[in-house]
């Protein structure tokens, strides 16, 4: 669920370049969107939120998930490459994961509509320099706690049931381009999930988390006890056994997992560049100086 907010129009101190970067945004006019919003929902997006859907849903991604562990076994599938190309795989993995992305902001949006508020704001935005569709769904924040977390569950579970759906059918086709490339979109939907659900990084799963628990702003609260009073606390316990209160925990444990998962994620990221950027990398290099003596014969 993305309810940001146009990016500080002072931008003073910034290069023009890295403006550009993080304050270009394609925006749809906010009451026509809603109507039109409006109108899916009538149609058939309240669909999807009905209890048989529902039932149709989680089953869905049960079988998905056997399948895509059947079909990761049989090797006949690597998702980072399409045929023999890692830069033409990385292509298709970017594409099919915005795709994905797309379906998951239509997702929140619905359920926005499915709680009877207004989605004014939504279009492609440059995240880190890359477009990104984006939703806002910020009006769900004057519904109730239930309809709040059901906005922030429809996305990633959009994602998974459509990553679920594509796992199934690549599984259940002859081996061949269609197979393979449902293969990287089921790919590409089940990571961004895990990413989406996961708590201790600020996207949907930690939005999910505070309203659970009921702990607003727990990511900043966290990080700032881990920082400083924490230590204070952890020695008054050694000297007089004075024990945590409950909040004392929850924002110890979540403020070091937090740390724990940035940590983590440079990690993954280390792992990534050496196993499939690389090679990327390598392809892009040798098609670079293949052009550049085909440029030199010519010449
Ligand atoms: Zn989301």
């Amino acid at each position: 669920m993305s309810s940001w907010t146009p990016a500080s129009a002072s931008g003073r101190g910034t290069s023009k370049p890295a403006r550009w970067l993080r304050q270009r945004e394609i925006t749809l006019d906010g009451v026509a969107l809603d109507r039109r919003l409006e109108g899916w929902y009538a149609a058939w997006g309240w669909l999807a939120f009905a209890r048989p859907t529902l039932l149709a849903q989680v089953a869905v991604v049960l079988l998905g998930l056997a399948f895509f562990a059947l079909e990761l076994g049989r090797e006949r599938y690597n998702p980072l490459r399409a045929g023999d190309s890692y830069l033409l795989g990385a292509a298709l993995l970017w594409l099919l994961g915005g795709a994905a992305t797309v379906v998951h902001e239509l997702a929140h949006a619905l359920a926005v509509k499915h709680a009877r508020r207004g989605v004014y704001r939504a279009g492609v935005m440059l995240y880190f320099g890359m477009p990104t569709p984006f939703v806002d769904t910020s009006d769900i924040w004057m519904a109730g706690r239930r309809q709040r977390l059901a906005a922030s569950f429809a996305g990633p579970w959009a994602e998974l049931v459509l990553g679920a759906t594509c796992a199934a059918l690549a599984c259940a086709l002859p081996e061949g381009p269609l197979g393979a490339a449902l293969f990287t979109w089921a790919f590409a939907c089940l990571v961004q999930t895990a990413f989406q659900f996961f708590p201790l990084l600020e996207l949907d799963g930690y939005y999910l988390l505070i309203d659970l628990l009921d702990q607003p702003r727990l990511r900043p609260r966290s990080l700032a006890y881990v920082r400083g009073p924490l230590w204070a606390d952890l020695g008054r316990r050694l000297r007089t056994g004075e024990r945590f209160t409950p909040e004392q925990h929850l924002l110890a444990w979540f403020g070091l997992g937090s740390a724990a998962a940035s940590l983590l994620a440079c990690v993954l990221a280390a792992v990534t560049w050496q196993h499939w950027l690389g090679p990327l990398f390598a392809e892009a290099w040798g098609l670079a100086a293949g052009a550049a003596r085909a440029a030199g014969v010519a010449s």
